[in-house]
């Protein structure tokens, strides 16, 4: 086990030295940035030694392999939800997440709202967009709201009890350059604070791109690969 903590310390270490090189180039202040580390598929154990070792936020991104590690990590910790997420499933999720990285659709939020409500529980909600369509991807329904329907769903979000807008997310189309991407994330981002000045989070950034992100604007680092080492291929 304490190779796996001096394995763990090491890469965070190495990615803490990334954010603090990308801040710099940026001209930020690092006290600006959340390291959401994403350990899914990893162990609750993986999920304990990263607390000991200073982390505040992690990532999941599937139900119930998350609520199961929530439930069983005993060191309090933010625990962030990202990835497609099934309306028949929001109630669950409401239970345990402090913050829903991945809302696309007014169906959501109202599910959210009413799990959110029965457990008595106030959640953070980002607003994920799909920016592929715009960078020459076919969209995927699942990955994301246009562009164009973000004032409504933020809208939604804000008349809904129990949930607090938090801002826009986005994951970058693969081999695609990040800045433009990213780029539009924070106009999109400022235009959304316009009506709703608390909406300030902007989460983009993963391992292969969070010096992109830094230099954008973004407040939120969503890393898993380069902290917890590759993920074996989803079967
Ligand atoms: C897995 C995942 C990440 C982390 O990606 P890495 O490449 O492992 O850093 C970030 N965001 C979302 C939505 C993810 O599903």
């Amino acid at each position: 086990m304490s190779g796996r903590r001096e394995e763990l310390r090491g890469r965070l270490d190495a990615v803490q030295a990334r954010i603090a090189a990308a801040c710099d180039a940026a001209d930020r202040d690092p006290q600006e940035l959340t390291l959401v580390v994403v350990t899914k598929t990893y162990p609750a154990s993986d999920v304990t030694l990263l607390a000991e070792l200073g982390v505040t936020d992690v990532g999941e991104n599937r139900h119930p392999e998350a609520g199961e590690k929530a439930a069983e990590v005993a060191a309090p910790l933010r625990w962030h939800f990202m990835g497609g997420l099934q309306t028949n499933k929001a109630g669950a999720v409401a239970r345990y997440a402090d913050v829903v990285h991945s809302v696309d659709r007014a169906k959501l939020v109202a599910s959210l709202g009413r799990g959110a409500a029965a457990a008595e529980r106030d959640l953070e909600v980002l607003l994920q967009v799909d920016l592929g369509p715009e960078f020459g991807r076919p969209s995927d329904v699942r990955s994301g709201a246009a562009p164009t329907d973000l004032a409504s769903l933020a809208d939604a979000v804000a008349q809904t009890d129990r949930l607090h807008l938090g801002g826009v997310m986005t994951v970058a189309p693969l081999d695609v350059d990040p800045t433009p991407v990213f780029e539009r994330l924070a106009a999109l981002s400022q235009r959304l604070r316009a009506d709703h000045p608390g909406a300030v989070t902007m989460s983009a950034g993963m391992s292969n791109d969070l010096e992109a992100a830094v230099a954008v604007g973004a407040t939120h680092l969503r890393v898993g690969r380069a902290i917890l080492g590759e993920r074996p291929p989803l079967g």
